[in-house]
Parts: structure tokens; sequence; C-alpha cells
């Protein structure tokens, strides 16, 4: 199952995201209850191209933005989902602000039924840090607040997973060790949760800002592994976009590969490197604003 837009709009302005800005622009009519389920029913139907990302994905579904939890007949659509796709399993991205408000979230618990995970976006350790980066002041403190909710509510619900999201770039890589304190101290890992460490993709907003965002996964890398005693203290935790090369070998095993095909690519420098076929190499667009010098070809691992 592809990613599926569920709404274009957001209360956050966050400087890399990968939506370009007439996405929000587009009328709000084109995600609407009755259009998405339309197209819902012509997807499953095999009726052509409906959706365009990872539209050869048949295992799960991701739900995205905009922030899907603000359109306006969001319970509503989630539950049709839910109905129509019972066996597939579900992640819904988002900022987490929606889920400060208690009995949203514990509607939303009601209707997320298994397999489901709600992937929140969480970009510092702290308000100043975080803000800057989501564009709203006031952001930080309610998305903590929902990912208490979030907490407190999934205790009582087998089978939803919720996953804290950090996509690092210049503007919060040097906050990346006080973050892992702040969680381990705010949601202790005894509350099972994973976390995902993913270096920004360069495209839409963050291809805009690119001068504000851009940093080399050589330098991203170096304070991810410089944090390993901390990130071995998570029980699930996953670094994406980060080549293995970059990585050391303690934390490889995290590297996951999380994009499709045609948005990575392998070098020259990967043509005789035994790490290869368990690699997520570049992504396209770093390449290309980056090159590929910072890979090193491995001899010595499979
Ligand atoms: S050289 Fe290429 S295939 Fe090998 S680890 Fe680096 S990016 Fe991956």
């Amino acid at each position: 199952m592809p990613d599926i837009p569920f709404w274009n709009k957001c209360n956050n302005k966050c400087v890399m995201c990968t939506n370009m800005g007439v996405f929000a622009a587009q009328p709000p009519l084109r995600y609407g209850l009755k259009h998405q389920i339309e197209k819902l029913e012509r997807y499953l139907k095999g009726f052509g191209p409906v959706y365009l990302k990872n539209a050869d994905k048949a295992d799960f579904i991701s739900l995205t933005g905009g922030e899907p939890t603000l359109h306006p007949d969001f319970f509503k659509l989630l539950a049709y989902f839910r109905k129509r796709l019972p066996e597939i399993g579900v992640t819904l991205l988002s900022n987490g602000r929606r889920f400060a408000d208690k009995d949203f979230t514990e509607r939303f618990l009601k209707i997320a039924k298994p397999p489901f995970t709600v992937a929140v976006a969480l970009h510092g350790s702290s308000a100043p840090v975080h803000d800057r980066v989501a564009g709203i002041k006031g952001a930080f403190s309610q998305t903590v607040k929902g990912l208490e909710n979030l907490f407190a509510g999934l205790k009582e619900r087998d089978g939803v997973g919720l996953e804290i999201r950090l996509v690092l770039h210049r503007m919060n890589i040097k906050n990346f060790r006080e973050f892992l304190l702040f969680l381990l101290k705010k949601f202790p890992v005894r509350d099972p949760y994973r976390v995902a460490a993913i270096h920004y993709e360069i495209e839409g907003m963050a291809l805009e800002n690119h001068k504000t965002l851009a940093l080399r996964l050589s330098a991203s890398a170096g304070i991810v592994n410089a944090a390993a005693p901390l990130i071995t203290k998570f029980p699930d935790f996953g670094l994406y976009h980060f080549p293995l090369c970059l990585v050391k070998k303690d934390l490889r095993s995290k590297c996951r590969i999380t994009l499709p095909a045609e948005d990575r690519t392998y070098t020259r420098k990967c043509a005789g490197c035994r790490a290869r076929k368990k690699c997520p190499g570049l992504m396209v667009e770093y390449y290309k604003k980056f090159g590929d010098g910072e890979l090193r070809t491995q001899k010595g691992i499979g």
C-alpha cells in the first residue's frame, strides 16, 4: 500500500518538510471525506495509478499530510480505512499536537485498531530547539503533551505501537545527545516504543531551505556514532538514510532501508562493497548535492 496524504494543511511550518508549498495551497476538497473514500475504492479495485508514493508496497499503509489529524472528518475517514483494510499495518505520521487533547486521543485510540503505529515527529529536547524547527511557538509543549497522552492511552491498548521520529539536519544535530537524554528521562524505556533518527531528505521545503539545513551525512553520522552508548539503551532504535560505511559497526544493525529504490543510489564506490546488499546507499538528491566523497568501500563486512 502506498503513502496516502490524508490532509494537505498543517499547523506546523517545519523547515525540513518534504512537501512543496503548493501542496498546502491545493483546494481542501481534494482531500475531503468523499474524495478520499472514492480514491481508496478506485485503488482497491485496481483502477490505474491512484496514489503516487510507494504504490508497489502491499503490506502497509502510511497516512501522511500535511497533518492528518487536522482532517475535518479525521475519525470517520480513519474508521473507514481501518474497516476496508483490517489486516494492513497502518502508520499515522503526525506532529502529535492534536493528541495534547486527551478526549481526542481517547477517541482516536478506540478507532486505531492494530496493526497500527503512531509516528510522532519531535525536533529536539527543548522548546527553543523544537519550536525553531517547527516554526510555531508552543509546538513543543503540545507535542510532548500529546506523547504523554498517547503513552497513557497505549498502556491499555495492546498491538498499537508508538514511534518518536527525529529528523536530523544542521539546526538540531548538536542537540542529538540531549534529545536522547530527554527521551530516556521523560519517556523511560519500560514503556515500549521505537525511536527513529533520520537524516533529512532534500525535497520540498527542505530543498528551498537547504542553506539553513545543509548537513553532510559524515557529520550527522559522527554525532550519532558518538552517542552509541545512549542509543543502545533504547530497545528499539532505527537509523534511516545512513550509508553503512559511515556508521560504526555496533550501530549498523539499526540502519534501515526505508526509501523506495528510485530514491536511492549506489555509486562506483559501492561497486565492490560487501555491505551493499543491506545498505541504504545514498539518497539520490543527497548525491546530487554532495557527491560520494564520504563513502568508504567496505572490504571486510558482508
Ligand atoms: S560504499 Fe556504498 S554500499 Fe558500501 S557501505 Fe558505503 S554506501 Fe553502502
